[in-house]
């Protein structure tokens, strides 16, 4: 869709916010309006994706449990329907329609244009990782983390198989990770967690972001002296995955296969899809990225197309757990090696539906009863 492609416009009020094409990519977006110090509230990790393609799924990342995932950031939409008619839809006109092609997989309409809400933007961000070696302490610390809303701006955070993985997530962190972890052995594998998040500096006088970081790390439980942070600029922070793209692109090793799988899954159940998910793997072979964060469900609204896994009333947490593998021919993953993987994360996907009434993001179902499991009535 990035032939559909014009000018963004911009208006700066109380409420700011950009009309965008659905063609054009988040980095477009987002370098566009630091130039006026605006920039979207809700990004996702990775901003070489259009605005049309992430709205079709929901567009998250460490922002969400603040300010929801990209779809709760819109205020309007133009599309072509299936009629091939141009309708302007918002959630006071054409509400329904506005709600279907929201997480609606391209199923609904094309997205043309897209009204995408801005905030006011940083000029530096803190940026903190702390390493775990209990599950249960990097959980409590993520939701200590998320309930801290008014000084948190993003919480992430990632599983540490083997060394390769410490080494892959820190090309884009600038930070000299200097402590040895000990990954025992292959019939006794151990295995860590980290933590990131991140607080935006405005650079004002009246606060101390460096103090603010200090006082919310003394009520974390990290494993002591495993806490490294850095400040860097907004963009740089944002644009961090293209760092790791760019690495990845020089050793040859970006276009290869990704078979990723990425659940929703409600807070009851991700003790369970931790032993599901690692009954699974083999944290010595693993290459890619765990990613493990919190957000809220009530940042969601429910009238859009997205599935979520029902969290019952009282709990409004639910987790995000992204297996991102890379599998590289080169390195013996070919067809029948990608297919066994396949295989694997399709059982993660349905053992975690059945058992934990989780639900996947980026949803792909290979049986029409895949799919009637997946929506349920809706
Ligand atoms: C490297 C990488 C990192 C990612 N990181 C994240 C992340 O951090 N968070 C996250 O939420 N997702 C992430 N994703 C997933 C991403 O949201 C989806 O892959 C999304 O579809 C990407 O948009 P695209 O522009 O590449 O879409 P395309 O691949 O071009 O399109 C995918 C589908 O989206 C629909 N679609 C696309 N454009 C439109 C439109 N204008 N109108 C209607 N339907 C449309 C169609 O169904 C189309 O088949 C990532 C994907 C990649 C490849």
């Amino acid at each position: 869709m990035c032939s559909l492609s014009s000018e963004i416009e911009f208006y700066k009020g109380d409420v700011s916010y950009a009309d965008v094409s659905g063609g054009a990519m988040w980095i477009e977006l987002l370098e566009q309006s630091l130039k006026l110090g605006l920039a979207p509230r809700s990004l996702t990790d990775y901003l070489y994706l259009t605005i049309g393609g992430t709205l079709s799924n929901a567009g998250i990342s460490g922002q969400t449990f603040k300010h929801g995932p990209q779809i709760s950031n819109v205020l309007q939409l133009k599309v072509v329907t299936g009629r091939g008619e141009i309708v302007t839809c918002s959630p006071t006109k054409d509400a329904e329609l506005f709600n279907a092609v929201l997480g609606g997989l391209g199923q609904f309409a094309i997205i043309t244009r897209a009204r995408i809400l801005l905030q006011e933007a940083p000029q530096k961000v803190k940026w903190v990782r702390a390493f775990y070696d209990d599950f249960g302490a990097f959980t409590k610390d993520q939701e200590l983390l998320v309930s801290m809303s008014d000084s948190v701006d993003y919480v992430e955070g990632f599983i540490v198989l083997n060394e390769q993985s410490l080494h892959s997530s820190s090309i884009a962190f600038p930070a000299n990770v200097d402590f040895n972890l000990d990954f025992g052995t292959r019939s006794s594998p151990k295995i860590y967690y980290c933590i990131e998040f991140a607080v935006h500096d405005y650079q004002t006088k009246n606060t101390n972001v460096e103090h603010v970081v200090q006082v919310i790390s003394r009520q974390m439980s990290h494993t002591a002296s495993h806490l490294y942070s850095m400040e860097v600029s907004y963009f740089d922070f944002l644009n961090r995955v293209r760092m790791e793209e760019m690495s990845l692109r020089s050793s040859g090793l970006w276009e290869v296969y990704h078979p990723w799988l990425n659940m929703f899954v409600p807070k009851a159940g991700i003790n369970g899809f931790r032993d599901l998910l690692m009954d699974s793997i083999s944290p010595d072979n693993f290459e890619g990225l765990i990613l493990i964060y919190p957000l809220f469900r009530h940042k969601w609204d429910t009238n859009t197309s997205v599935v979520l896994p029902d969290t019952g009333s009282t709990d409004q947490v639910m987790y995000v757990v992204g297996i991102l593998r890379s599998a590289n021919p080169i390195d013996g993953c070919s067809h029948r090696c990608l297919q066994e993987l396949l295989l694997r994360h399709r059982h993660v996907a349905d053992a975690a539906a059945a058992g934990l009434s989780a639900k996947q993001y980026l949803a792909h179902h290979p049986t029409p009863a895949g799919w009637h499991r997946h929506f349920g009535r809706r």
